[in-house]
């Protein structure tokens, strides 16, 4: 029998975090191969659409923002290697009503959160008023008790040319790519870890799982409960052809509004020549199988989006829906991402970080997860994102890889 094929490291999932991770292991010299069920930049996970907002100050939390700093980095080096487009400084503006404390998931207060992280590490960044708001940005509609967080080297991301670029750029240093392979079951063993796939078996001194939406049930146990899929949606709506430049100029915008946690939304320039603006809400509530469910955007969900959130704050707005997608978070019980060993198989690295905030910081979570893989621990310190945080008193045991 001939033996299996052995890697350094196996990376498991190429979208956003694998990718950035097999071209960080790339770079660093590993044996290093990455797999995945589909062929990224693909429809089905969670990094399609476009465009995703970056900011550096980041209200979700300040562990968060030396990733964010570091991910902006990362991009330019990759734009500067590639030729590519990858990161557009359009800026990005939070709105709220400056005494918003709504209970929002992982964003209670987040204005002033973001000011705070933006104080802390010498971010630049604007507070406007209402007024200011109203003069700089025409396109939005307000009630004037408004204040808005504006920092002007935020922007969006390309998702899919960003992974392109790392599989393109890991592959070119010497990484083996396999698409169109599932991985089955991750099996620890002595000095190794077997890796069962729909073309085969293979070994890795150390693993990443990065597989998004289905890591929870591939890793099994009580990462089934922890990494919960839920379906998510995106609408392009047109827009009247003289506010096409206004939206053009505009930044990405977050924008908190009313007293529930569904009262948010937030939404993109108008892409050049596109005539159209990409926005989103949040769910919380549409648990999924990644494997089964309804991923057509229903005209009652983008009519119920546009009555709710676009009419009536965001000028020149027409309610057709040129486009819209389905799209999944992975969500934790704190909205919080989860980047840790596995505590019963250490080989195994848990790179889960998504809930709904993660392509900001996936460059550098990438090279963190590599750092790891090959020395032992990671220039950023990710102790907030450790899975210990779930224990409780009494513990609800971890079951295991594919326990
Ligand atoms: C609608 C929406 C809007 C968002 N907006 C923003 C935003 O504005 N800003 C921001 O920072 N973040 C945003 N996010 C979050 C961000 O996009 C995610 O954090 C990020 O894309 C997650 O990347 P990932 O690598 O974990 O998952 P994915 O990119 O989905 O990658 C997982 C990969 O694993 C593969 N895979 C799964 N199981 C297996 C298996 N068993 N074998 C082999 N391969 C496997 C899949 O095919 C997939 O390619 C948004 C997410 C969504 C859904």
């Amino acid at each position: 029998m001939s033996p299996l094929p052995t890697y350094d490291v196996a990376v498991v999932g190429l979208g956003a975090m694998g990718s950035a991770a097999l071209y960080q292991l790339a770079r660093r010299g590993a044996r290093a191969i990455g797999l995945d069920r589909f062929a990224p930049p693909h429809e089905r996970g969670s990094s399609h659409g476009e465009t995703r907002i970056t900011r550096q100050a980041i209200g979700e939390g300040e562990a968060y923002v030396p990733l964010a700093l570091r991910a902006h980095a990362i991009w330019r080096e990759l734009e500067a290697a590639t030729g590519e487009t990858l990161l557009v400084e359009a800026g990005c503006l939070i709105i709220s009503r400056e005494d918003d404390q709504v209970e929002r998931r992982a964003r209670t207060g987040f204005i002033q959160r973001t000011i705070r992280a933006a104080e802390r590490y010498g971010i630049s960044h604007e507070v406007l008023n209402a007024a200011e708001l109203a003069y700089r940005h025409p396109q939005f509609i307000l009630r004037g008790d408004e204040s808005a967080y504006f920092e002007p080297g935020a922007g969006y991301v390309l998702p899919e040319r960003c992974i392109g670029a790392q599989i393109g750029e890991a592959e070119r240093l010497g990484a083996q790519v396999r698409l169109g392979t599932v991985v089955e079951r991750i099996v620890p063993e002595h000095g190794a870890v077997r890796i069962e796939t729909s073309a085969g078996t293979l070994l890795a001194g150390e693993v990443i799982v990065s597989a998004g939406a289905w890591a929870g049930a591939l890793l099994g146990g009580r990462f089934a409960r922890l990494l919960e899929p839920q379906r998510q949606m995106l609408h392009w709506f047109a827009i009247e052809p003289d506010a096409v430049p206004l939206w053009e100029r505009s930044p990405a915008y977050i924008w908190p509004h009313g007293e529930s946690l569904d009262d948010f939304f937030y939404g993109f320039p108008a892409l050049h020549g596109s005539a159209s603006l990409k926005t989103a809400n949040e769910q919380y509530d549409a648990l999924v199988d990644p494997n089964d469910f309804d991923r057509v955007v229903s005209a009652a969900e983008s009519r119920a989006m546009f009555e709710a959130n676009l009419k009536g704050r965001l000028r020149g707005i027409r309610p057709d829906v040129v486009r819209s997608a389905t799209c999944l978070y992975t969500v934790t019980p704190d909205s919080a991402f989860l980047i840790d060993r596995h505590p019963e198989a250490p080989r195994i690295l848990v790179v889960s970080p998504c809930s709904g905030h993660g392509f900001k910081h996936s460059a550098a979570i990438g090279e963190a997860a590599a750092e790891i893989a090959i020395t032992g621990r990671s220039t950023v310190d990710l102790s907030a994102f450790a899975v210990s945080r779930f224990d409780t008193a009494g513990g609800t045991p971890s079951t295991g890889a594919n326990g």
